[in-house]
């Protein structure tokens, strides 16, 4: 099986019916649609809410946009000096070098950016420009590879992008924010790897996953390979309603991560991307269910639960409620709720 980019595809693969082809049809006029054969697999034909096949399948829910929804949510084209470069923060910079993934996710972010239809690749000259952008700026201490999805280029571009960083002194961590372990587990072998660092710098791999299913036993032995090989892998997951909007899917997700020796990095509140709303729990349902995390399983698998927050002001922690003060005297709050004055009373 190759990946499914078509509703027709999709009807032929039983992962949507006949009768819902015209629908989708129009949702495919607007955004991307990638499912690839791992994911395929992975999908539970027989569930209606099978939390994977709401991930990648499109739904016609897409096609209505409400008021709040923007087409740049995290607001990156304010941040853009040059094309392909996002500078939002003072030490370091996103740099898309495409804008293609191995599957389109129906929530993403950045879906009017994505995809065939979406800004492409860099060319030579837009590529120059973002390298000297980055070689002009000394504080940029970190690069992160995003897009669209890195790991979609091939081995020899991946190491053209790095040795390009290797010569910037002050460049010192190369960040890959990347589905591909998950779902395209297949392209992790030696010479990616290989690809994937530089001399004098440390890499990190983002790993974005949002249901413990992701974690197959193949998926999971391609981020080892990756850790073997001295990479820092990171997880980050959005809350997504009807996927992972529930404690013990969270809890089971976090674990899974922990358990490949990825540490849970960022839980992303789900952006106001357009026609995602179906996708968007509160941020106070948000709140209860990270609230719910912590006590309960380690606090290795504790992910920072976060907003963008829209027009491109960055990221905030929504951090559970857990302190008060009242005249100089705070009450803390323990995770099964119990309430504690600090400092205690001498
Ligand atoms: S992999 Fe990332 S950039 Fe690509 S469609 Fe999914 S969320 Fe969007």
């Amino acid at each position: 099986m190759s990946t499914l980019r078509t509703p027709r595809e999709l009807v032929d693969n039983g992962l949507i019916a006949p009768e819902g082809l015209a629908g989708i049809e129009r949702v495919a006029g607007r955004y991307a649609i990638a499912i690839s054969p791992a994911m395929a697999d992975l999908i539970d034909k027989a569930d209606p809410s099978d939390p994977i096949a709401l991930q990648f399948v499109p739904q016609t829910a897409e096609l209505a946009t409400t008021p709040q929804e923007r087409e740049d949510p995290i607001g990156d084209l304010a941040h853009s000096p040059v094309e392909g470069i996002v500078h939002r923060y003072p030490d370091r910079v996103l740099l898309k070098a495409v804008h293609v993934c191995p599957v389109y996710c129906r929530f993403c972010f950045r879906r009017e950016m994505v995809g065939p239809q979406g800004l492409g690749t860099l060319t030579p000259d837009a590529l120059d420009r973002a390298f000297a952008y980055i070689a002009e700026h000394s504080e940029i201490w970190e690069v992160i590879l995003t897009g669209g999805d890195p790991l979609v280029l091939s081995p020899r571009r991946l190491s053209e992008l790095m040795q390009r960083l290797a010569v910037i002194d002050h460049v010192k961590i190369v960040r890959f924010h990347t589905r591909v372990p998950v779902v395209e587990p297949e392209r992790i072998d030696g010479s990616l790897i290989a690809a994937l660092k530089a001399s004098g710098k440390t890499t990190y791999v983002a790993l974005h996953a949002n249901h413990p299913r992701e974690l197959t036993p193949v998926a999971r032995k391609a981020c080892a390979r990756l850790v073997d090989s001295g990479i820092v892998m990171l997880g980050q997951s959005v809350l997504l309603k009807g996927i992972n909007d529930d404690p013990e899917t969270l809890a089971a997700l976090m674990r899974a991560l922990v358990e490949t020796r990825i540490k849970p990095y960022y839980l992303h509140h789900p952006d106001l991307a357009p026609g995602t709303s179906h996708f968007r729990v509160s941020l106070e349902e948000g709140r209860t269910l990270v609230a719910g995390l912590r006590g309960r399983i380690s606090g290795l698998c504790q992910p920072t639960y976060v907003l963008d927050i829209p027009g491109g002001y960055g990221k905030a922690v929504i951090a559970p409620d857990t302190v008060s003060e009242r005249g100089g005297c705070y009450t803390i709050s323990d995770f099964r709720g119990g309430e504690h004055t600090y400092p205690p009373e001498a």
